[in-house]
Formats: C-alpha cells, structure tokens, sequence
C-alpha cells in the first residue's frame, strides 16, 4: 500500500497513540543468512516507521527463523507455521501515562515530581518490579512535599497529616498505607511485587496525585475563568419577568 506522500504503510505501535497506527515506512532494511549443508536459516526485517496521525517515528524488527514455530492439529493434520516475533522501540507501553502528566511540566512546575513519575514509568516499563515499588514509595514522598508535608517525619506521621489537612479522605488512608507498605517491603526487604499488585498500586498512586494535585489545580482555573465570566452573565433587573 502506497499513500500520496509515496511512501508504504502498514499498521504498527504507535508509542505517543498509544496503539496500533496506519504509520509510513520510511526506510527498510532485510538480512538473512543460512547455514551451508542445513535447511536452517535466519531472517530479520527492520523498519524506520512514522505515525500517519502524530508523525512520531520508531523502529520495528521483526525476526524469524526455521526453527521457531508452532504446531496446529485441524483436520486430522499437523500444520506447521513460522513464528515471527516483532519488537519496537520506543517499545509498547505496558501503561499510558495519564492525560494530566503534561500539567507538571507546563502548569505546575513541579519538576521533581515529574522526573520521579518519569523514573518510575520506566520501571514499570521495563517490569522492574522491586525498583518500581520503591519509586512509588518516592513518588508519594514527594508529591507529600510538595503538599507542604514535612520531608523529615516518618511515613506514618507524613500520611496523618496529609489526612489532618485535606488532601486525603480516611477511607485514601488505607489505600495509601498499603502503598506505602509495599514501598518499604520493596525498599527494606526486596519484596516484588506481581503485576496485578504493581497496577493496583500505579492505579492508587495516580488517583492519590490527582484528587491531591491535579483536581484542585483544575477547580483554581476554572474558578478563574468563572470570575472573569460572572459580570457578563450577573443578574440584571427585569431578568426573569415575562414580557
Ligand atoms: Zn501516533
């Protein structure tokens, strides 16, 4: 397939869209080698790939070989076929940050904050699991900090006050505890924790910074706008009588 730009496309990972995307190939590259006297033979196909929709570029490898495939039994038949493993940098993401990330660096200018949450998304990415529950534990910290938390007081103390001031309901109290506790298990014990635990406490972690950071930071706005609109939209004499 060949689009007006003249260059093929094909579908492949998107890592900004976070999906499959109709993407242009703009450069492509093939090797293969066989080995003398044997039927056995290696291939890989490389791809300088863009996104039709956002123009980010990545590089796809897709590798094949005579011995990687799998065995289908259908019709009373042993069917054979090629295994063909793709792999894609940037890779796949594993979890999108969320819509809201880019307000550290252009709203808020909570630098350290973002670096952390960036450290962190890799090491999830890269499913480095005992790393990635004590950067959430960081994560927390300074998110705390930046709620006005004493840096120096023990975990316990930073979450009462936390709760003391608003920022968290009792009911986050719990939900943050473990998180903690699975930070501290990870620092102090090399707990590691599975995957359906470490999305669980992303997904905790992430709720924890926006209904403390991200949704107050909103309502100021739109409190701002709303200011600025009320005088148009004030109730004026006459405002509701039926002429
Ligand atoms: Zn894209």
């Amino acid at each position: 397939m060949t689009d007006e730009h003249q260059h093929p496309t094909r579908m492949a990972y998107c890592s900004y869209c976070g999906g499959p995307r109709w993407s242009y190939i703009l450069g492509q590259s093939s090797q293969r080698a066989e080995e003398d006297d044997s039927e056995v033979w290696f291939q890989e196909d490389r791809f300088i790939m863009q996104c039709r929709g956002c123009l980010t570029q990545s590089f796809l490898l897709k590798e094949s070989n005579s011995e990687l495939f799998d065995t289908e039994h259908f019709d009373g038949e042993e069917h054979e076929h090629l295994i063909k493993r793709e792999t894609s940098f940037p890779a796949v993401a594993k979890r999108r940050k969320p819509e809201w990330f880019c307000a550290f660096a252009f709203e808020l200018q909570m630098d350290d904050l973002e670096n952390a949450l960036l450290e962190l998304y890799s090491a999830y990415e890269a499913d480095l699991r005992i790393l990635t529950g004590i950067a959430m534990r960081m994560c927390f910290d300074i998110a705390a900090q930046t709620l006005g938390v004493d840096a120096d007081v023990r975990f316990v103390e930073k979450i009462a006050a936390l709760e003391k001031d608003g920022h968290i309901t009792p009911a986050d109290r719990e939900r943050i505890d473990t998180l903690v506790n699975a930070g501290n298990a990870s620092t102090h014990r090399g707990f590691k924790p599975n995957s359906d635990d470490l999305r669980n406490l992303m997904n905790v972690l992430e709720a924890f910074i926006y209904d403390s950071i991200i949704a107050p930071h909103r309502k100021k706005k739109m409190d701002a706008e709303m200011k600025k609109m009320a005088p148009h939209v004030a109730k004026k004499p006459g405002d509701g009588v039926r002429k």
